[in-house]
């Protein structure tokens, strides 16, 4: 049997609670057989850090997250765009959240800059969105009137069988964290038993969102979710697929590369 290739569609790798045991983390994914990661800047300071992770099964994406918006520093889209000119990195995690802080507005502004970035540079937008569903809808269905979507995924997806429709729609793929195999999800669920398996991804959204129905103990005492406890949801989503591993496997693999293919040069 051909050896099972993992990929965590979203995770924050510089997340200072993998001080001092990201190495150990990342030996542990690659034991388990998780071979590409999509690690998730969340504001102009961690940057340079997400960047210089960037290896064969490391793919960077650098953004503004919504929490963030509200303290960036003057002129970022133009160091981001900068960047962008000389790196194949992706952009995120940005998005729209309803329980943050920022204001709404600033959000709306600060997200949209990065999806104009990410059209006009061709790059994949990684984009979080809590509560703020018809907004989204809303700017994503206005850009394609304009320029067609750069590749799009919605991280941690948590919406309604309309939304998802909508972003499918729209060519969106809908990345889905272990939230699946939480206890009262089964409108989740069965929204993840809707989606056309052309438009899944799946993450840990490490180090957050451990959930210990599917993860295992973690061994470190600050128990932090990590990229090795995607191979149990991999196995949990096949089975409410009704697929096999290895096929659902090869499929989700095929879906990120579609996904990441436009920062390959061209
Ligand atoms: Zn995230």
């Amino acid at each position: 049997m051909t050896e099972l290739r993992y990929l965590d569609s979203h995770l924050h790798l510089t997340d200072p609670r993998f001080n001092g045991i990201r190495e150990a983390i990342l030996l542990r994914a690659r034991e388990a057989g998780v071979v590409k990661m999509f690690c998730n800047a969340t504001r102009e300071e961690d940057w340079r850090q997400t960047l210089a992770l960037a290896s064969a099964s490391i793919v960077p994406f650098i953004g503004i997250h919504p929490w963030y918006c509200s303290t960036v520093e003057r002129d970022w889209e133009r160091r981001l765009a900068e960047i962008l000119q000389t790196t194949t990195c992706g952009i995120g995690e940005t998005g729209l959240d309803k329980k943050c802080a920022g204001d709404m507005v600033r959000q709306i502004e600060t997200f949209t800059a990065q999806l104009q970035l990410a059209v006009a540079f061709r790059r994949p937008l990684t984009v979080h969105c809590l509560g703020c569903w018809g907004k989204l809808l809303e700017i994503l269905e206005l850009q394609t009137k304009t320029a067609p979507l750069p590749p799009i995924m919605i991280h941690s997806f948590g919406g309604s069988q309309e939304i998802m429709r909508r972003l499918v729609r729209l060519g969106c793929l809908l990345s889905f964290s272990a939230r699946l195999a939480a206890p009262g999800q089964e409108a989740l669920r069965q929204v993840f038993q809707e989606t056309p398996m052309p438009h899944i991804l799946l993450e840990t959204d490490a180090p957050d969102q451990l959930q210990t129905g599917i993860n295992p103990g973690t061994p470190e005492p600050s128990a932090t979710n990590e990229p090795a406890y995607i191979v149990a949801l991999y196995g949990f989503a096949a089975n409410l697929h009704h697929m096999e591993l290895q096929d659902f496997c090869s499929q989700i693999w095929q879906n990120g590369t579609v996904f990441t293919d436009s920062t390959l040069p061209r």
